[in-house]
């Protein structure tokens, strides 16, 4: 069968087993299309869930966005279980494998079309697999949304201090309720990036439709850590309450239930060889260091007479994201310095 012949039989714009309408829990997916040796004569399930009482606030809830960056999976697919429409007042729609070619190939992007579907919205219905996923969400489901996250974890590649993750603006009142739902998440980290940071991401894209959307760096390093996620059991079901969608834990109350230590990702936050060898961190997570402090080394594997070279923070700050292949070659990011940020003053 021809992508094209599949296309006009099944609407990649549409789901499968979801009427938006509709109140209860639906379970269905969205399709992509496209046409190779594995593809060609089917669609690539998208999968997602509606749990709604009717009308009220709705949320949208992402993870997968990238492969293999597992917490946020885990607390999606809980959602879905979890929630029960009777005890709602409003709509929880759920992507738990936004990237589901990637999250199937345990990967950051697609492996079909080596899409990052993190850097595709708005997205193409006519696109590549990737840029069909953005537009089923930016088309379809963005648009229903009053407040939207999307978990991410640091992935294969790095670990990340479990933190919220928010862009900056873009003016006062989405600012505003991005810090509300910050608070009540109750991450112990909240990191601060410039405004539309990585265009084509769903941050940006919920920025400019002028929807509150955040986002989460839960650990990563291809795994799961338990820690974030006990606590993102108590938040997100916080959150969802803060919201006006009630939900289970929702008596945990709409007040913010904690403050995180807010920081900042800032351009000389990264700490980058210049040379290929193994990477040894002389800091970890969490640590507070200062300009100029050697914070990480790289041993040359062939020069046997040379001594490794060392690499030293760029800014005051706490060590937030850490890498975890050993192996490096020049330009990847060793380590990010993040300087603590006063919230009150933005
Ligand atoms: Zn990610």
């Amino acid at each position: 069968m021809s992508a094209a012949a599949t296309r006009e039989g099944t609407s990649p714009a549409e789901f499968t087993g979801i009427d938006f309408s509709a109140t209860g829990k639906q379970l269905g997916y969205g399709h992509v299309v496209h046409s190779d040796n594995v593809h060609d004569g089917s669609v690539i399930p998208v999968p997602v869930a509606v749990i709604s009482s009717g009308p009220g606030p709705v949320a949208l809830v992402v993870a997968g966005t990238h492969g293999d960056e597992y917490e946020g999976q885990i607390l999606a697919h809980e959602l879905i279980r979890e929630l029960d429409p009777a005890q709602l007042t409003g709509t929880v729609i759920v992507v738990p494998a936004a990237n589901s070619p990637a999250v199937r190939g345990a990967a950051r992007v697609s492996p079909i079309d080596a899409g990052n579907l993190n850097r595709s919205y708005p997205g193409n219905p006519a696109g590549g697999p990737t840029e069909q996923v953005a537009a089923l969400i930016a088309g379809q489901l963005l648009p229903r949304a009053d407040f939207v996250i999307d978990m991410h974890s640091g992935g294969s590649n790095s670990t990340y201090l479990p933190s919220s993750f928010i862009y900056r603006g873009p003016e006062e009142a989405l600012w505003r309720r991005k810090l509300r739902a910050v608070r009540h998440l109750g991450l112990p980290y909240a990191m601060v990036v410039a405004p539309l940071l990585e265009p084509g991401s769903l941050s940006s894209a919920g920025d400019l439709a002028g929807i509150p959307t955040i986002s989460t760096e839960l650990s990563g390093a291809g795994t799961v850590d338990r820690s974030a996620l006990e606590t993102m059991r108590r938040g997100l079901p916080a959150l969802l309450a803060s919201l006006g969608i009630a939900g289970p834990g929702a008596e945990t109350g709409a007040e913010p239930c904690a403050e995180p230590q807010w920081l900042e990702l800032v351009p000389e936050s990264p700490v980058t060889s210049t040379a290929a060898g193994l990477f040894e961190p002389l800091v970890d997570l969490g640590d507070t260091v200062v300009a100029g402090q050697p914070v990480a080394r790289v041993h040359f594997i062939d020069e046997l007479d040379r001594p490794p070279r060392s690499f030293a923070a760029r800014t005051d700050g706490v060590v937030a994201i850490l890498r975890r292949p050993t192996l490096v070659a020049p330009g990847a990011h060793l380590l990010h310095i993040a300087p603590p940020l006063d919230i009150s003053t933005i």
